[in-house]
């Protein structure tokens, strides 16, 4: 039987490195990027389409999935796995964030955020016990503690008052998950790293993370509106703090040049809505930078979205038809954008696991620029 959770480093090249993670469902190769599967769909892609792009596990939202169709019913129906038909291995967020970022009427207290449902108004109480409960539930894989993300731009000891409060938080979310029986004996539970851009409140973070004890450890709290050069100076010290050999996942990221920055800092995990909600929007990613099919220069050209692509979506249907379907407002249009932007993505991952793999990674990133950045 495969193991619960085996990380297992084969190359570093500076900072960056690449290696893979067994799980009893499969094995993830690092440095991984982990499309988002919302309401228990990455949108506009049958799950056999989105491992066929490369990816070996999806994230799910608990905050999305508790309010539909609900987490019970979910485990009724026999965990998300089946429901969605990906049995490959599923991360759960923690909900604590799109709790802050989407719902109404948040209380936050010791005890755990209260909060009203964007849906309907309903009000609900999100704990750490609860969140763990919720990712049982669902049968998630890797489970996220459950953490407050603290708006960056707030003083200093407010920051510092949220990050220690998460930290409990983060005791509460180790204890909960290990009370989960068999759950906890085939899945694994990351931590999150707080303290926003103080370099002494994400050590302060670490230590207490690494005292508890967990699976891999998430970067958390960045990509809130920044800016790309505040985030990548964070990075400069935050992946070096927390334990070298575990998993380092920065949550929430990103755009090509930010998942290359951050894999040359250390970092070997990441999630993003962009390559979906960018697909849906008429925008495409390539290797020459990102391209808005709704523009008119498109309307006649024959060529491929990227002639460096090997997606299904590159072989087959030319710019003019894209811009065509994108123009038009047929679904069949968001649809082959979000191919290709997944299969871009995973072959940049899977580009820059060759290159650390090589000792050429410098390089790899200097190229990459050099063409993203081209104009
Ligand atoms: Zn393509």
């Amino acid at each position: 039987m495969s193991p619960r959770f085996q990380f297992t480093l084969h190359a570093t090249d500076g900072k960056a490195r690449t290696g893979v993670i067994r799980m009893r469902r499969g094995d993830i190769r690092t440095p991984a990027f982990m499309p988002v599967g919302t309401a228990a769909t990455v949108k506009a892609m049958k799950p056999e389409a989105v491992r066929q792009t490369g990816a070996d596990i999806i994230l799910g939202n608990t905050y999305h999935l508790m309010l539909r169709p609900g987490a019970e019913r979910v485990a009724r129906l026999g965990g998300l796995h089946k429901f969605m038909n990906w049995d490959r291995p599923i991360l759960t967020d923690s909900g604590g964030y799109q709790v802050m970022s989407l719902s109404d009427l948040r209380k936050i207290t010791e005890e755990g955020v209260t909060f009203a449902s964007h849906l309907d108004g309903s009000r609900h109480l999100l704990t750490p016990e609860r969140s763990m409960e919720i990712q049982r539930l669902l049968g998630s894989d890797i489970v996220m503690a459950f953490d407050e993300c603290p708006k960056i731009d707030q003083p200093r000891d407010k920051i510092a008052r949220s990050m220690a409060m998460s930290m409990r938080w983060a005791r509460r979310s180790r204890d909960g998950f290990d009370a989960g029986g068999d759950h906890a004996e085939n899945a694994a539970l990351f931590g999150i790293q707080q303290g926003a851009l103080d370099e002494g409140l994400r050590r302060e973070s670490a230590d207490a993370l690494r005292d508890i004890g967990f699976d891999g450890y998430a970067i958390g709290g960045l990509a809130v509106g920044e800016g790309q050069e505040a985030m990548f100076a964070t990075l400069e010290f935050a992946p070096g703090q927390l334990p070298a050999d575990r998993p380092r996942y920065l949550m929430g990221v990103g755009k090509p040049d930010d998942l290359v920055g951050a894999v040359e800092r250390g970092v070997d995990m990441f999630d993003c809505v962009l390559p979906t909600r960018s697909g849906r929007n008429g925008q495409a990613f390539t290797w020459n930078g990102p391209l808005n099919l709704r523009n008119a220069r498109h309307a006649e050209d024959t060529g491929p979205l990227d002639p460096r692509c090997t997606c299904p979506v590159c072989a087959t249907y030319s710019r003019a038809y894209l811009h065509h379907l994108i123009r038009s407002g047929e679904m069949l249009g968001a649809m082959l954008l979000t191919e290709h932007n997944l299969s871009f993505y995973q072959q940049l991952m899977q580009g820059m696991r060759d290159a650390i793999a090589g000792q050429r990674f410098a390089m790899f990133a200097a190229d990459f620029r050099r063409d993203y950045f081209a104009r």
